[in-house]
Formats: structure tokens, C-alpha cells, sequence
């Protein structure tokens, strides 16, 4: 496996991958745990030659977040992805992979109004921004995302088919743990108290998703339901609970389908998303 830490590294060896051969890409900060895994497993099974990126991106973050403390573990993400038969690792430096004069930003308008982007504002823009520059990198003909990070999967979506990037997007179910937490890198925050409360995001949702299985199709009583649950768990602050059309990302009052329930939830410091998408039964 290679670890390529410049752009011209990375684009000499890309540029030795014969025509022939698939590329898929799966972009992370690594940390790197069973749901990242899971993108890799996709895209070694589709592809034949698989990418994985390694930035803890400083763009994406706002002035009060955790870049400094974002887990950086990466003899052992390189381990990781060794073991999953990665071809390569890109791990730039902030540095090498931003001029300080960089003056260059993607938005896409609209979808990153609600959820995370009314919360974070800049967050999405510093995202599309990375990843776009990293597919002009990598040439991915597939790049693998997860459905834990909805919206962010969403607004990538839209800019690849707003800018015609050639890059065919696969999304990845949530890979939870047994209890029902989605696996996350800022897991690794979490006390165990606040690990085992965290558990009601997923059960919450759950319980909404069965609501609307039985017909419920108010977005309020659906809300309700998860926001009564994660207030059980005594959460340090709910950040959000929304119902959004997937298309939009835009509040809704009935459940059209498809929609996405999605929530934020502190517990300590820790901000912790989740969601589930409401799809025809
Ligand atoms: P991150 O390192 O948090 O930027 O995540 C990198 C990629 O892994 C993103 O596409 C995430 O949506 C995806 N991802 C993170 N956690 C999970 C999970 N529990 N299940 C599936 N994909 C995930």
C-alpha cells in the first residue's frame, strides 16, 4: 500500500493507473472505524484500484469546533487500510494542500440552509471546497459516502451533477454498533455514561421510523416522538430535530417520501448526529 503525502505524488502515481483499470475514493479524516470500513469494502468490490483520503480538513471547521482535538491516529489508520487491501493512502498536509493564499470556495445554495448548515455555517462550503479538489486529484471514477452524514452527502451529490464532475457518487448505509450508536469518529469523546445516553438518537429515530411505518405522516408527531426519547436520555443540548424532504433538505409538515428525519444532539461537548431516511414502503 502507498501513502502519498503531496498533490504531485499523488498525481504522478494516478497518473500511472492504466485507462483500463476502475479507481474508486472514499474521502475521510480518518480516526478510521467500521463504518469507514464499510465505504472501503464497497469500493473494493466495485473497483479495481481503492483510494482512501486522510485530512482532517480545517475548511469544514468553524472557530469553536475541534479541529485541534480531532483524533489523529494514523499508524494505525494506515493499519487499517492495509489490512482492507487499500491501494493508497492520501495524507496531505493542511499546508501542502492549501496555498496560504487560497482563494477558491464551492457552495451549493439552498440545501445547506437547514440540519448541520444552519448550525455550522461554512461547514459545507469548506466540504465541497475539499472534495471537490480532491476528485481533481484523484480522478475517482466511483467515490463512496455515508449516510450517517446525510446532508453532506446530499450537497455533494448536487455538486457533482451541478458542475458535470464525471464522478459516479455511491452512498453507504450507517454501520452502527450493537446498540444501535452509529459508529463516529467523536464517539471516541464520549464518557461511557454519556455513551450509553447517546443510544437514544438511534432509538428515537427508530421509533419514528416505525410511527411512520404505521401511517403516521405528521412531521410534528414524528418529531415529537424522537425529541421525547432523547430527552429521556438527559442530553446536554438538542441541537436539532428536523423533518426535511430529501430532495429540498427543507422542513416539511406532511411526510412526502422521500424525507429524512435528522437530529444533533450534544451530550458534554460531543455533537453527535444521526438520521433516518423515510423512504415508500
Ligand atoms: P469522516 O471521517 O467523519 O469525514 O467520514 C468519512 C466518510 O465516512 C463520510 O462519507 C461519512 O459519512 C462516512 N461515515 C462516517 N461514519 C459512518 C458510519 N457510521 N457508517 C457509514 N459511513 C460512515
Amino acid at each position: 500500500m502507498l501513502i502519498l503525502r503531496t498533490l504531485d505524488d499523488l498525481r504522478l502515481w494516478r497518473r500511472s493507473i492504466p485507462l483500463s483499470a476502475s479507481v474508486g475514493f472514499a474521502p475521510t479524516m480518518g480516526a478510521l472505524h467500521a463504518g469507514h470500513m464499510k465505504l472501503v469494502e464497497e469500493c473494493r468490490r466495485e473497483n479495481s484500484i481503492t483510494v482512501v483520503s486522510i485530512f482532517v480538513n480545517p475548511l469544514q471547521f468553524g472557530p469553536n469546533e475541534d479541529l485541534a482535538r480531532y483524533p489523529r491516529p494514523f499508524e494505525k489508520d494506515a493499519a487499517l487500510c492495509e489490512a482492507a487491501g487499500v491501494d493508497a493512502i492520501y495524507a496531505p498536509e493542511p499546508a501542502d494542500f492549501y496555498a496560504p493564499d487560497h482563494a477558491t470556495f464551492v457552495d451549493v445554495h439552498g440545501l445547506d440552509r437547514h440540519l448541520c448548515g444552519a448550525a455550522r455555517p461554512g461547514h459545507f462550503r469548506g466540504v465541497c471546497t475539499v472534495v471537490l479538489k480532491l476528485f481533481h486529484a484523484v480522478r475517482p471514477h466511483r467515490a463512496y459516502f455515508g449516510k450517517k452524514d446525510i446532508q453532506q452527502a446530499l450537497i455533494l451529490k448536487r455538486m457533482v451533477s451541478d458542475l458535470a464532475v464525471d464522478v459516479d457518487m455511491r452512498l453507504v448505509d450507517t454501520v452502527r454498533e450493537p446498540s444501535g450508536l452509529a459508529l463516529s469518529s467523536r464517539n471516541a469523546y464520549l464518557t461511557p455514561d454519556e455513551r450509553a445516553r447517546a443510544i437514544a438518537l438511534n432509538r428515537g429515530l427508530s421509533r419514528a421510523r416505525d410511527a411512520f411505518a404505521n401511517g403516521e405522516r405528521t412531521a410534528n408527531a414524528l418529531i415529537r416522538i424522537v425529541q421525547m426519547e432523547i430527552e429521556t436520555s438527559e442530553p446536554t443540548r438538542i441541537d436539532y430535530i428536523e423533518a426535511v424532504s430529501q430532495s429540498k433538505l427543507e422542513p416539511i409538515d406532511k411526510i412526502e417520501v422521500p424525507a429524512v428525519i435528522a437530529v444533533a444532539v450534544f451530550y458534554g461537548k460531543t455533537r453527535l448526529i444521526d438520521n433516518v431516511t423515510l423512504e415508500k414502503s
